[in-house]
């Protein structure tokens, strides 16, 4: 709908739009935010800055507590239906052995495995889902740069899109825009960071039909690599100390290519097909959290409120868990047309503990296994710990189910 709002007079603005939940990023945790509102005849507006959602190097995992999810909502058997892999196990594979780090066939739930799915996909079919209701609303190729703000109290935002400037005036606005949050520096949030010890450089290899099918971490001397099935190809992140790109540069292609066949000699056999650095894109790695997720008007989640380091590849499901959270806790305030301070801390009390746990847990596992393989050449020996079967559950839990079983209320 198009309302006669007064508009800025700093931009000539095209419309003025109203809705009464304003959504910012259609990544896993908006998408999903705005599917739950919108099934509840809500009336939402999703802003995605991208045009579509194609996602180069991103996160493909679906893990168990996104199936529940998805199957509370009626969507699994849809969702399985779209090609996929499976992952039982998250593997650690040194020269001399290979340890099991995570084992989620043990986990009391339907789906006890790692569903491989391209995230476009995913978020293809959450959109489609969505857009059977009247009341959703897609705005793609919708850059937001500023918020709508009157008394302190957060009143929408403005985008760059088709045609110039546009207004959307909310009740409630939410910065889902991911790890480098425009929203979280217009609204002026508290970020606290921490500093993994790494980098990582994601690439593509053909993967062979007789591949070892799921996940592995790979371990050399000094260096680490995961290596994720994505059917005819492995997406592979090769990780480096942190700030050690420009050494990697200057040593050339060449000779990061022997480095990782050294660390996987059956890639010996595709290693050709990396024949540029643009095939190569580089991450820094980096973890924070925001002291207070929320003010009045607006409220941040998933990697807006707190950017997650990649290892265990936990970032997806905690994004869609606030979602579910923040409508479990919203869709009645918003009915309602007031949406209070209240409302918004309680979605961050029941988020924030089960978010610190597992960056306490990923900070961990930097510390113990990252830091010692990365600063030194010797052969990593994974710890007697990890051998403990009853130990080698507990990460398939955190990073399976998440800390807390969170489903969705109708
Ligand atoms: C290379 C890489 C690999 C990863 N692998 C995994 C993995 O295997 N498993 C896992 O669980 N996690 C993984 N992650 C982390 C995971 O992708 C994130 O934790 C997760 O996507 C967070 O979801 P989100 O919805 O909060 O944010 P995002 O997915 O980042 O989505 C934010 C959206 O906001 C949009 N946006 C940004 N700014 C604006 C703006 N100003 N206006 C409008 N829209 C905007 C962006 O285009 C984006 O679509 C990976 C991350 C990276 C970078």
């Amino acid at each position: 709908m198009t309302s006669d709002i007064p508009v800025n007079p700093a931009h000539d603005i095209v419309d003025v739009q109203t809705t009464d939940c304003c959504i910012v990023g259609g990544g896993p945790a908006g998408v999903v935010l705005a599917l739950l509102l919108a099934r509840q005849g809500i009336p939402v507006m999703l802003l995605e800055t991208h045009k579509d959602f194609d996602r180069d190097f991103r996160g493909d995992t679906i893990h168990p507590s996104v199936m529940e999810i998805m199957q509370e909502l009626g969507l699994s058997d849809r969702l399985l239906q779209l090609p996929h892999t499976k992952m039982h196990q998250i593997r650690m594979q040194t020269p001399q052995e290979t340890v099991v780090m995570a084992d989620f066939s043990h986990l009391k739930t339907s789906y006890p495995y790692i569903t491989m799915l391209p995230q476009v996909k995913f978020l293809e079919f959450i959109i489609q889902e969505a857009q059977k209701y009247p009341n959703f609303q897609l705005v793609m190729g919708a850059n937001v740069q500023e918020l709508i703000e009157s008394d302190g109290v957060i009143q929408g935002v403005r985008y760059r899109g088709g045609g110039g400037w546009h207004e959307v005036r909310a009740i409630l606005t939410i910065g889902a825009d991911g790890r480098h949050s425009k929203l979280r520096q217009l609204g002026g949030f508290e970020s606290i960071e921490t500093s993994p010890p790494m980098d990582v450089l994601w690439f593509r290899l053909p993967r062979h039909p007789e591949d070892p099918q799921g996940g592995v971490g790979r371990i050399g001397q000094g260096r680490i690599m995961a290596m994720l099935d994505r059917g005819i190809e492995w997406q592979i992140a090769y990780v480096i100390p942190k700030g050690g790109y420009h050494e990697i540069r200057t040593s050339g292609l060449p000779a990061l290519k022997d480095s990782i066949v050294e660390i996987a000699p059956e890639l010996s056999d595709r290693i050709e097909h990396l024949q540029d650095w643009l095939q190569i894109a580089f991450l820094s790695v980096e973890s924070s959290f925001v002291k207070r997720w929320y003010r009045q008007g607006m409220l941040l989640i998933g990697d807006a409120a707190h950017v997650m380091s990649p290892v265990g590849g936990v970032g997806i499901n905690y994004a869609i868990q606030d979602a579910v959270v923040a409508a479990n806790i919203l869709s009645k305030p918003l009915k309602n047309r007031h949406v209070g301070l209240n409302d918004l801390a309680k979605v961050q009390r029941q988020r924030e503990l089960p978010t610190r746990i597992i960056q306490a847990f990923q900070t961990l596992i930097q510390k113990q296994i990252f830091t010692p393989i990365l600063s030194s050449n010797r052969i990593f020996q994974p710890p007697m710990l990890l051998r403990l079967p009853i130990l080698r559950d507990i990460p398939a839990r955190l990073i399976g189910l998440g800390v807390f079983p969170v489903h969705v209320q109708t």
